[in-house]
């Protein structure tokens, strides 16, 4: 894998495709690193020996690995409180047991990195969910500690006091933060840049992502994602931030935008993604100085 730089940048993929189309469609973009997500699709059955072979021969860095879940979605708040990552009661095991496949995969492929969402943490502690998922939280903090693996939460759908409490309550020194300053806005969670501050030294890696706050005016609404830039992140705050923190890890922007477009538009979509990530590039390599 590549020797990276601080701050590089590099940009989060999905592994529902050949391995080394994918990592070379990547680096087509000038790119050298990126986080890898699997779907509750892919079967990694030999799966591990085909990235870490197209990895070595790219000469190409994953610095994190992401799960999604089957039956997720991210409609709008009630639906993310009601399908995303461990609160739902009725997917919990199975996906518990899906979690230890992909830690299993992120050790075989010789990444550190395990992320994802784990749903809406509840600030009550009385909540009838809480203690179930942080003793989850706590059971996969161990299962990934022995593999050498950090389990780092992906930010946004509480404040950052409520994940400070839970990374206290959960007590596993592998329990970090992947920190994506647009999650925080689309959720109408709070002001990002002071959120970074308050929980900056839990991160161990972030999304570069920027989005518009969500319509006031309807109740349960998400935010709007924005190329990088365009929305109210302020992106030269967040990477000045970033600095001022002391983190020096991967700019991975993620741009989810075009997974969510009509087939008709597809290819359309596909070519004004390029062109955001492009300029998304352009814009963290300014940044990052
Ligand atoms: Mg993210």
């Amino acid at each position: 894998m590549a020797t990276l730089r601080p701050l590089e940048v590099g940009l989060m993929f999905w592994g529902d495709q050949d391995p080394l189309k994918m990592i070379q469609a990547v680096k087509s973009l000038g790119l050298r690193c990126g986080h890898l997500g699997f779907t509750a699709a892919v079967d990694f059955t030999g799966l591990a020996e085909v990235y870490s072979k197209a990895l070595e021969d790219e000469d190409f860095t994953v610095t994190a690995v992401f799960a999604a879940y089957d039956g997720e979605s991210y409609a709008d708040i009630p639906t993310v409180l009601n399908t995303v990552g461990f609160i739902p009661e009725a997917t919990r095991t199975a996906r518990e047991l899906r979690t230890y496949e992909v830690i299993d995969m992120t050790a075989a492929i010789g990444v550190d990195i395990f992320a994802c969402h784990i749903g809406f943490v509840p600030e009550d502690h009385t909540d009838p969910v809480y203690a179930p998922v942080r003793d989850m939280v706590r059971r996969i903090c161990d299962y990934a500690a022995v593999r050498g693996i950090t389990f780092a939460l992906e930010t946004g759908q509480e404040p950052a006091e409520t994940l400070l409490h839970f990374l206290e309550d959960v007590a596993r020194p592998n329990l970090k933060l992947n920190f994506d300053p647009a999650n925080l806005i689309l959720y109408g969670t709070s002001e990002p840049i002071s959120a970074l501050k308050l929980v900056g030294k839990h991160v161990v890696s972030v999304h570069c992502k920027d989005g518009n706050w969500p319509d006031k005016n309807v109740a349960g609404s998400l935010g709007t994602e924005m190329p990088l830039g365009e929305g109210s992140v302020g992106m030269a705050n967040f990477v000045n931030t970033l600095k001022e923190i002391g983190y020096t890890g991967a700019l991975t922007i993620e741009r989810e935008v075009s997974l969510d477009q009509d087939m008709d538009d597809r290819h359309q979509a596909k070519l004004s993604h390029v062109d955001d990530i492009m300029k998304a590039v352009q814009l963290l390599e300014t940044l990052r100085g």
